[in-house]
């Protein structure tokens, strides 16, 4: 079963204030992103700004995290560390930002690119983008997870990609993480029906070639097994009488 996370229009308010911290956080990390900036600067100034909005960066801490964000470079897919790499032109960086505001979570993440990238790299981008908004289409009552999971699924084979399985969306609300698990594969009609009242993250992470990932021995981690670069998309979503409502905007 899913959790019922908001429960009134004061419930949703609050998530939306919490989700609109981390899209703020990707503006600046929009303006911020060039070749030779550190992982760890953009690190230091997502937690400034988080902290200045009086919310808490719910990855600092979290089964020991050492950061306020997860930063992952190429073929990194989630979970990286932010620390003294640079990044250089033609890279793909993507940023995963949790905040906590209130009580209530948001939880979003966006690849980006630095400077020109290869087009090869930035249809990935393109792709794993369209993965998210088709699947917050099926965000809404009545659907079930495997509707989402599908669709996100389809996209990205028909263009010969490999999505990640050990690694999934998520219910969210008052705790980062709550049932039910959301992932970007499965069968069309299956699964828990969705309710009016849950909130959802939904997060493809689509990689170049083979689905399949490791961690590194940093504990943290997760890369691509064949090395080719991965992207990651997330949004925090609400499902609603008046249908998906994606909080992690401005
Ligand atoms: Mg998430």
């Amino acid at each position: 079963m899913g959790t019922i996370t908001i429960k009134n229009q004061d419930e949703l308010a609050a998530m939306r204030k919490a989700g609109r911290i981390v899209a703020e956080v990707f503006e600046l990390m929009r303006e911020k992103i060039r070749p030779g900036v550190t992982t760890a600067q953009l690190n230091k100034a997502a937690e400034t700004l988080i902290n200045k909005r009086h919310a808490r960066p719910l990855f600092k801490g979290y089964g020991g995290f050492p950061a306020a964000v997860c930063i992952s470079v190429n073929q990194e897919v989630i979970h990286g560390i932010p620390g003294r790499r640079f990044l250089q032109e033609g890279d793909i960086v993507s940023i995963d930002v949790g905040a906590q505001l209130n009580g209530f979570c948001g939880d979003g993440a966006r690849t980006f690119a630095v400077g020109r990238i290869d087009p090869a790299v930035q249809h990935l981008l393109d792709i794993t983008q369209a993965c998210l908004a088709e699947g917050i289409k099926l965000a809404v009552a009545g659907s079930r997870l495997g509707d989402i999971g599908s669709r996100v699924q389809q996209i990205a084979e028909a263009e010969g990609y490999g999505v990640v399985r050990d690694y999934v969306g998520h219910g969210i609300g008052r705790e980062l993480h709550e049932a039910p698990e959301v992932p970007n594969f499965g069968t069309a009609g299956r699964g828990i029906r969705l309710m009016n009242g849950m909130a959802i993250a939904i997060e493809p992470m689509i990689n170049m070639g083979t689905k399949d990932v490791y961690r590194l021995k940093d504990g943290w981690t997760v890369v691509t097994k064949d090395g080719l670069p991965s992207a990651h998309f997330e949004n925090t979503v609400a499902i609603t009488p008046e249908g998906p409502q994606i909080l992690t905007v401005l």
